[in-house]
């Protein structure tokens, strides 16, 4: 008999016709009122899941005894259990390496709209408020030579790191667990501790994961070790940062602007603080959001899941000591 696949993320029609062939399954269109009842109805028969954006937790999972296999089409896996998954013996996968490079375009999106203040003048011309030659107070600053610093040197810290280095020619400083000798090597970048990055970075770039160590990893006193003109880049999870001393810092413009596609709560409050800065450049968490790039990563959730319902080693495997060999 076929296995049960409740889909909560729509796909494309070639991947669901994958799907359809090797599974039963249930698709959920939306994570609305209506879409969670009827989630919560096809989890007692799933055997597999897949989707995005949803806090799977123990209460959640309990309504599924049958589960074998959880993808995740994202990279960050902050919203599960994976402990109670472990324990439970499902396997849950993600999607690294195919977002990698376009998440690190984002970042450089919001580098250089930060830095070059895009948004804000773009604003400005379709607002009709153009009217004379531009002069030092809509100036902004230099990317090309300034120092980047990374918090986070894993595969999108290092896509940032290839073009900040390449393509604008900046010094790269960065924060990791441990020492990266083969990003050092190619990009020249240097390791610093936390502190020594914030005070001597000119772009202070997020590229961590969510977890229990990074929550409220960057607050009062991270950004008050940054300088004036620094600037302030989150492309990894809104919650590694404090929003209200974020907020507090671009206020007081203890720190320049900031670029940030990621935050405490999503979708953003529309009477956010933020949105009022004229410093800040903020985007709807946008960082792996291309055709191709989100064709890929569905495309790799359905490999791991259908690997995985076929009891074969899902490529991605986030918590392989449920893999029993
Ligand atoms: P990755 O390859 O696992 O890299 C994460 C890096 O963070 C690792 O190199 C790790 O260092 C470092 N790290 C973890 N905890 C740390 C800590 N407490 N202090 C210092 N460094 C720490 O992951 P990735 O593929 O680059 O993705 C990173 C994150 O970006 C994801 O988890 C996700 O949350 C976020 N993301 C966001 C978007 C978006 O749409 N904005 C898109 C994709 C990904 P070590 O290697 O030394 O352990």
């Amino acid at each position: 008999m076929k296995k049960h696949v409740v889909l909560y993320k729509k796909l494309s029609a070639p991947l669901m016709a994958r799907l359809h062939e090797a599974a039963t399954v249930t698709l959920i269109e939306s994570l609305d009122a209506t879409g969670l009842a009827q989630l919560r109805e096809a989890l007692p028969t799933a055997h597999g899941l897949l989707g995005a954006s949803l806090r799977l937790d123990a209460q959640l999972l309990d309504l599924a005894p049958r589960l074998e296999a959880v993808a995740s089409v994202s990279v960050g896996v902050d919203n599960y259990d994976i402990d109670y998954l472990t324990q439970r013996g499902i396997l849950l996968s993600n999607t690294p390496d195919v977002l990698t490079e376009t998440t690190a375009d984002t970042g450089f999106a919001l580098i250089l709209a930060t830095a070059r203040r895009v948004v804000e003048l773009a604003n400005m011309v379709r607002a009709g408020n153009w009217n004379q030659n531009i002069g030092p107070l809509h100036f902004g600053s230099d990317v090309h030579g300034k120092t980047l610093g990374i918090i986070g040197m894993g595969r999108i810290g290092e896509a940032l790191a290839q073009r900040g280095h390449f393509g604008f020619g900046m010094p790269v400083i960065y924060h990791s667990h441990s020492p990266k000798p083969a990003v050092e090597q190619r990009f020249g970048a240097q390791y610093r501790s936390l502190p020594d990055l914030l005070q001597q970075a000119d772009f202070v770039c997020l590229t961590l994961p969510l977890t229990a160590e990074t929550q409220g990893l960057i607050g009062a006193r991270e950004f008050a070790l940054m300088g004036p003109e620094t600037i302030f880049i989150n492309i990894s999870r809104g919650k590694v940062v404090d929003e209200a001393a974020l907020v507090e810092a671009l206020q007081q413009r203890t720190i320049r602007a900031a670029g940030l596609d990621v935050f405490e709560r999503e979708p953003l409050n529309h009477d956010s603080p933020l949105l009022r800065l004229n410093n800040v450049v903020a985007t709807p968490h946008i960082g792996s959001a291309t055709h191709e790039t989100r064709e890929a990563m569905a495309r790799c959730a359905v490999d791991n899941l259908l690997a995985a319902l076929a009891g074969e080693r899902p490529k991605n495997l986030v918590n392989p000591s449920v893999w029993k060999a």
